[in-house]
């Protein structure tokens, strides 16, 4: 086992955070879009309703996600243990896909989830 980054961990505490909020304010439901940062920046934003083919670039270079009947999956990655497409699709508000080698988080969101209560 590498020891984590001072990065990593932070990455990490972060996402645990947000799917503690997640779980304890909002109601598991289906997701509208998904957001992918990429050592905390936000690389790449899209709606899952849209089925598409995504390339973008991790830390360990180039992964493909893959986006399907209103779920998000990493379908390619050169980390070394395959987490990220081991975990499989992702459909739910809140849930998310962390492949820590390439520093990556793909993370669902609903609607109006983070700016609050509109309307
Ligand atoms: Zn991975």
């Amino acid at each position: 086992m590498v020891p984590l980054k001072p990065a990593d961990a932070i990455i990490i505490s972060l996402v645990i955070a947000f799917a503690v909020v997640s779980f304890t304010f909002l109601p598991k439901s289906a997701g509208e879009k998904f957001v992918v940062t990429h050592d905390g920046k936000i690389i790449l934003e899209g709606e899952l309703s849209k089925d598409s083919e995504y390339s973008i670039n991790g830390s360990l270079g180039q992964m493909k996600l893959l986006v399907k009947d209103g779920k998000i999956s990493v379908v390619k990655s050169n980390c070394p243990r395959k987490l990220c497409i081991k975990r499989g699709s992702i459909s739910k508000q809140g849930d998310s896909i962390i492949c820590v080698p390439n520093r990556v988080i793909i993370t669902i969101q609903g609607k109006g989830e983070i700016d609050g209560v509109t309307g």
